[in-house]
Formats: structure tokens, C-alpha cells, sequence
């Protein structure tokens, strides 16, 4: 694929980044700060809000689910509560995907990304039947990636990291697109601690030890298992607060999508 802002004018497919994350990860003001980005490269992104919850939106969504689905007036109709409207919404609005993708196809000679802001909480998205629908028919379509965000404030505790990771090394099973850790809020502690435990597995089993709760085995060989997720895995310290991080960002994207393209 074309580097980021190589213009606005390009031929390729655009390329989808599905940002996927715990409820709080920053995936929201993410990708807000890469919508910014790539204005300010002169290549504006497509940008699409799955989000039937979110108040608001501190990005212009091209495309916003909310306006499609009243998740408020879901929860009426069928009598639900929040949980049970997001994902009926999330239902409803995969009915109409097709769309969507007309829409996206339209933009092919304008946008180099497209950008999709997923619900808050992550299940809602990938274990849900619409999530799936939705994925799948992006990625049979155009080149995707899917940008997994992670709090790495709240990721300090090595019991925590681990669950996190074997969280996103779920999602890569499931969806088998071209997979990237974007690493967040590194303004508030570098992320240098989370690459350290995962190039290091003696650090990372020292960092267990530490831990006054009790370690099983079991955790310790799970940790073994991450470390073949590891070794594949495209890492990117960012914060979408601050903006740094990102153009880093952009070159994981392209070397996602191209290793992608040339296995497949
Ligand atoms: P989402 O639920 O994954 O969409 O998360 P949001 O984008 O709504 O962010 C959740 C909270 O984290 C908000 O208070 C954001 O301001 C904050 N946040 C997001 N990204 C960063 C970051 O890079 N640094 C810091 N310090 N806070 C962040
Ligand atoms: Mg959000």
C-alpha cells in the first residue's frame, strides 16, 4: 500500500482500520487524533461511528449509527436494557451493512483509510453475530486491519497485562486479519515496561513472581502460549491524547496489510 499522506488522490482500496479495544482503552479519541492526523496530511479518512451509545462524538463521522438506530428508543421497543440496545442496535444496523459498503465503495479513489470506532464495551462487537457481519464483509472487500487499543496505565500489573493479552490474541483467532497492539495513554507511562515482558519471558515470569497473589501454573503456562502471539505481533506505543505515536502507527498499518496481501 501507498505510506500515509501520499495525497488524496490514489487508485488502491482504501484501507479499513477496525479500532477494537476494552470499554475506556481511548479507542474513541484515538480515532479522533488519526482522523486529525491524516487532515493534516492531506489525506482525509472515511470515517464511520458503530457506536449506538456514545453521547458524543468528538470526531465528524462520515457514516454514524445513530443515525440509523435511536438506541434509547430500542431499549424501549424491545425492552431492554443498555447491554441488550447496543447489541440489538448493533443487529439492526448490520441489516443495512450493505449499504454501508456502498457508500465505502464510493470513496475508493478518495480515501486512503477508512476508520471505524467500535462500541465501548468490546464483547458487544466481537462476540456478537452483527460484529462478525460486519467484519467479515469489510474485509472480504477491502484490505482491513484491526487496531487492538490497550490501557497501558492499567496494564502495569503483569496478571493484568497477560489477561489483556490473551484478550486480543482471542480476537486475532477470531477475526484472522492483520493484527496491531496500539499500546495507549503512553503519557501517562512509556510503554516500554509491556515490550520489555514481551521480548523477555524470564522478566515477565520475574514480574509473576513479584506478585503477592498466587500464581498458578496454569498462568505460567498461558504465558508460554503468548509467547508465540508475541512474535507476530505488530506493537505501536501511542497517545491519542497528545497525537505522538502515530505516524509509527501508519507504517505498522502498511506493513500489516502488506505481509496480509502477500500470504493470502
Ligand atoms: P473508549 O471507550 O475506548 O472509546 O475510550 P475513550 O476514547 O472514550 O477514552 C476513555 C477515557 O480515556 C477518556 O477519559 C479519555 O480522555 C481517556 N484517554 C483516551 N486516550 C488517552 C491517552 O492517550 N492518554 C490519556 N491520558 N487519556 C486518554
Ligand atoms: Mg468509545
Amino acid at each position: 500500500g501507498a505510506p500515509a499522506g501520499a495525497g488524496s488522490e490514489s487508485s488502491a482500496p482504501p484501507v479499513c482500520v477496525l479500532v477494537l479495544g476494552m470499554a475506556g482503552s481511548g479507542k474513541t479519541t484515538l480515532v479522533q487524533r488519526l482522523t486529525a492526523h491524516l487532515h493534516s496530511q492531506n489525506s482525509p479518512p472515511y470515517v464511520i461511528n458503530l457506536d449506538p451509545a456514545v453521547r458524543e462524538l468528538p470526531f465528524p463521522a462520515n457514516i454514524d449509527i445513530r443515525d440509523t438506530v435511536k438506541y434509547k428508543e430500542v431499549m424501549k421497543q424491545y425492552g431492554l436494557g443498555p447491554n441488550g440496545g447496543i447489541v440489538t442496535s448493533l443487529n439492526l444496523f448490520a441489516t443495512r451493512f450493505d449499504q454501508v459498503m456502498k457508500f465505502i465503495e464510493k470513496r475508493q479513489n478518495t480515501s486512503q483509510y477508512v476508520l471505524i470506532d467500535t462500541p465501548g464495551q468490546i464483547e458487544v462487537f466481537t462476540w456478537s453475530a452483527s460484529g462478525t457481519i460486519i467484519t467479515e464483509a469489510l474485509a472480504s472487500t477491502f484490505p482491513s486491519v484491526v487496531v487492538y487499543v490497550m490501557d497501558t496505565s492499567r496494564s502495569t500489573s503483569p496478571i493484568t497485562f497477560m489477561s489483556n493479552m490473551l484478550y486480543a490474541c482471542s480476537i486475532l483467532y477470531k477475526t484472522k486479519l492483520p493484527f496491531i497492539l496500539a499500546m495507549n495513554k503512553t503519557d501517562i507511562i512509556d510503554h516500554s515496561f509491556a515490550v520489555e515482558w514481551m521480548q523477555d519471558f524470564e522478566i515477565f515470569q520475574d514480574a509473576l513472581n513479584q506478585e503477592t497473589t498466587y500464581v498458578s501454573n496454569l498462568t505460567r503456562s498461558m504465558s508460554l502460549v503468548l509467547d508465540e502471539f508475541y512474535s507476530s505481533l505488530k506493537v505501536v506505543g501511542v497517545s491519542a491524547v497528545l497525537g505522538t505515536g502515530l505516524d509509527e502507527f501508519f507504517v505498522k498499518v502498511s506493513e500489516a496489510v502488506d505481509e496480509y496481501e502477500r500470504e493470502y
